[in-house]
Formats: C-alpha cells, structure tokens, sequence
C-alpha cells in the first residue's frame, strides 16, 4: 500500500492500490479526452464597419471568421493575441462585404491560408481571389468541419449575394456569432439557442440612426431588414434564445456614429437580467482578447 499527498493538501493523504488501476486509468483518460475535447476559446482582431475578424481555437485548430484589414494591420491583430499568421488553418467568409473580405485575398496568398465561403459570396468576390491556394464552397445549411472545429452555417437577411453567419464548436460547446443582419428570424434563433458563447451584433440605436446625418436611402440600408441589427432587435433576439448555457456575451458590429458601448451593453443586460459588466464589446481597434469556454 502506498500512501500519497493530495495537491496542495499537506499531511492529508488518501490511499491508492500499487498496481495498475485500470478502472481509474480509464476515467483519467476520459477526463483527458474530455478536457482536450472541450479546450475552446475565441477573440477578435476587431469589430464594425471599418475591418471585422475573429479568432476561434479548438486544440491545435484556429480558424479566422473574415478579415477586413490589410495584411500588415492583420500580422499586428494577430500578434496582440500571440499568433503568427502561419498558425491560422483556414480562413471562414461570412460576405463578401469590405469590411468582411477585404484583406482575405492577400492574407490567403501570402501564407497558403485555405478559404471556405458559399458560392454566392465566391461569385461576388472571384476576381479579387483569383488565384488564391485553396477555395472551398460550402452550402449555407449544411454543417462541416475543418480539423477540430465544428462549424454550423446558417442564412441570415443581409444586402449581400448569399451572407451566412456561423455557430463553432467542438461537439460539447457552442459559439454563436451573429452579424450582418438586418432582423432576427426563427431560423436564426433556433441555431444561436443554448450557445455556450455569444457574439451578436448591436450595430446601432434606432433613435441615433435617426437623428443622424446620414442621407435618407443610407439610413434606409443600414436600418432596413436587409442591414444591421439595431440594438432593441439584438436585446428581443437574446429574449428569444436558451441562454441558460451562456459563458460570454459580447456585443459587436458597433457603429461608431449611431452607437455606443454603454447602450448596446443596457439592453443586452436587460434581456439577459445581469450586470451591465457581464455584457463584452468587440471594439474596432482592439477587438476583444481571448475568452476561454468551459
Ligand atoms: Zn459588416
Ligand atoms: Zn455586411
């Protein structure tokens, strides 16, 4: 019999057989797989309509859902997080939006980044990828997977050729990530429900847009069921979902005109009945670091 210290639990001991147990080995070993199984966490590069990128990782597999910003800015985002470019295994598209696809292209190219976007957005962006490494087509309903990462595309209403937003995952947790859309629809709010991690675009205040100098057609676009989720649409679609899972919220796609943090975090929390704190932003010059999933 042999007699060892609990960690951190000095003079307690518990006893532990000196042979091989194969029934505690096995459950260390399903605790192992389920702990790599479950190790997931995202950030940003940044958020709105002057550059939009995200980081996801699960394990050793980091995807970038869009990249609006030029190559050098994009290698600078990127190292804030401690990344170097060459440890992105693919590129997701959601649009084919500047601020979405801008800087795909080169950033595909220069380090042989693969890129997966459906055939409408590929249609709308062909000549600026040509040539590019690798170009995947997907079908905007129908799941896949690149490496680690689960990836579970869905339509939203957007003026783009064929938008779609994603939910990652690792088979255990589930990352929502909505923007882009002009209003919620059921299709929407039976993906993004029991998300573990939410990231939902509150682009701007309806009284703002208003107010603003904008011309009449663009407060039309940005305001219409084709544009941006305006912030009282964002807070009634979180009302909407299970939330009972939710690790992280973040608000993001803020405009920098029509909106500020403190609103879209007011009636985030007020749907959601938290703290104000609880409710992150995803800025336009420092994204948000990482957040991890559990
Ligand atoms: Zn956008
Ligand atoms: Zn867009």
């Amino acid at each position: 019999m042999q007699a060892i210290a609990r960690p951190g639990q000095a003079g307690d001991s518990i006893i532990v057989r000196p042979q091989p147990n194969n029934k505690r080995i096995k459950f260390l070993t399903k605790r192992f797989y389920i702990y790599s199984l479950i190790s997931m966490r995202f950030a940003c590069l940044g958020s709105g309509s002057r550059g939009n990128g995200l980081v996801v990782e699960v394990g050793d597999t980091r995807l970038l859902l869009d990249c609006g910003f030029t190559l050098k800015e994009t290698v600078i985002r990127l190292s804030r997080l401690g990344l170097e470019p060459e440890a992105i295994n693919g590129i997701v598209v959601t649009h084919e939006h500047d601020d979405h696809v801008g800087g795909v292209a080169r950033l595909a190219r220069k380090f042989g980044i693969p890129v997966w976007l459906t055939h409408g957005t590929l249609r709308s962006v062909e000549r600026m990828f040509t040539p590019l490494p690798v170009i995947n087509v997907i079908d905007g309903y129908q799941r896949f997977s690149i490496d680690d990462i689960e990836i579970e595309p869905y339509p939203v209403p957007h003026d783009a050729q064929e938008p779609a937003q994603f939910v990652f995952g690792n088979g255990a947790l589930r990352l929502g990530v909505l923007t882009d859309a002009g209003c919620s629809t059921p299709h929407i709010e039976t993906t993004l429900s029991n998300c573990h991690a939410l990231v939902l675009e509150c682009n701007h205040d309806a009284q703002m847009l208003a107010n603003s100098d904008y011309s009449w057609s663009l407060k039309r676009r940005v305001g219409g069921r084709y544009g941006h989720l305006e912030n009282a649409a964002s807070a009634e679609l979180l009302g909407n979902l299970d939330c009972s899972r939710l690790q992280h919220i973040v608000a993001a796609h803020l405009s920098q005109k029509n909106n500020t943090p403190l609103l879209a975090q007011t009636v985030l929390s007020s749907a959601l009945n938290c703290g104000i704190d609880w409710i992150g932003v995803a800025s336009q010059d420092d994204g948000f670091g990482w957040r991890q999933l559990f």
